[in-house]
């Protein structure tokens, strides 16, 4: 068996051109949609991501604004910074760059994050709501597995999805979006024992872990459709993925990395910008 690959490049470019379409929209109603970016950090990865972010965003006319704090950033300073974005009428959408510097959590920190604002849905409140099914922004990278699944018409209600990864920007998010999709859910972690013995039994399994190769054939029951959130950077400079390329031998269906949930998850966020800017429907998980 070959697995279907889940390519995300097709889907990214939808969600760009509505993104495109909302912020004519806005520009018709007079309010220029505007992105602030929060960087307190020298990490290579994720300057080159805030650098694609904002060229994404430029090309939809989506100012963006990049507010950099540098690595050596109190989190009194971060935290001021973002309360002073929320409070901005100018600023539409607002994402606190990871890592941040010692001394506090991306999570502490995004309190400051206006829940109206917190288009990557870093602010704790957001990740509550979606638990409890009320309105709220997902993290990019959660809402962006549940899209491209729905794009591939991947059935969730009633089967068995599993996640490994239990971080508040993609594990526990993409786990309250597959349950709110009646998917019957388990989370893993680096304490689970045993864990192809649990992945293995995954319809659709989901590894959001930052360990590449942590996912072999073996673990994989053989038709699941998985997706794979990892990113980590391999000796040759290219991007890979937490999952063998040997599963593809075994999968019904694999998202590739690069080129699976990466552009969805750029694309997404620009659109939930455009959401946040014109007040519009952030949705509901259930
Ligand atoms: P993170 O905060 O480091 O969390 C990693 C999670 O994986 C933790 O819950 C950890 O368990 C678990 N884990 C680590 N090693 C494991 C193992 N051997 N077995 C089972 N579980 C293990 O990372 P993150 O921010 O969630 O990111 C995860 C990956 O997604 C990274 O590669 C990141 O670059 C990528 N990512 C991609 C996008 C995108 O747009 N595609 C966006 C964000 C992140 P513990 O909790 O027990 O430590």
């Amino acid at each position: 068996m070959t697995a279907r690959r889940l390519d995300g490049r097709e889907l990214a470019a939808s969600l760009r051109a509505q993104a495109a379409l909302a912020v004519d929209a806005a520009a018709a109603n007079g309010i220029a949609v505007r992105l602030a970016i929060v960087v307190a950090t020298r990490d290579e990865g994720a300057a080159w991501y805030v650098r694609s972010l904002g060229s994404a965003a430029a090309r939809l006319g989506i100012e963006c604004q990049i507010a950099d704090l540098g690595a050596a950033a109190a989190p009194g300073q971060i935290a001021a910074e973002l309360a002073r974005l929320s409070a901005d009428p100018q600023v539409h959408g607002i994402v606190l760059q990871s890592p941040v510097p010692a001394g506090a959590t991306a999570a502490e920190l995004a309190e400051a994050i206006d829940p109206a604002k917190d288009v990557d849905g870093a602010n704790p409140v957001s990740l509550g709501r979606l638990a409890v099914g009320r309105p709220a922004f997902a993290p990019a990278t959660a809402q962006a597995v549940v899209r491209l699944l729905d794009c591939y018409e991947v059935q969730l209600s009633g089967r068995r999805a599993v996640v490994v990864g239990r971080s508040a920007v993609v594990g526990k998010p993409a786990a309250a979006l597959l349950l709110a999709r009646h998917a019957t859910v388990t989370i893993c972690h680096s304490r689970t024992p045993d864990l192809g013995a649990v992945t293995s039994q995954a319809e659709v399994l989901v590894v959001a872990a930052g360990r590449p190769g942590l996912i072999a054939a073996a673990h994989v029951r053989p038709g699941a459709v998985v997706v794979d959130a990892g990113t980590s950077a391999a000796a040759d400079g290219s991007l890979v993925g937490d999952v063998d390329p040997a599963v593809e031998g075994v999968a019904g269906a694999l998202s590739p990395v690069p080129g699976g949930l990466g552009p969805v998850t750029t694309a997404g966020l620009l659109l939930a910008t455009t959401v946040a800017a014109t007040k519009g429907d952030v949705g509901t998980v259930r």
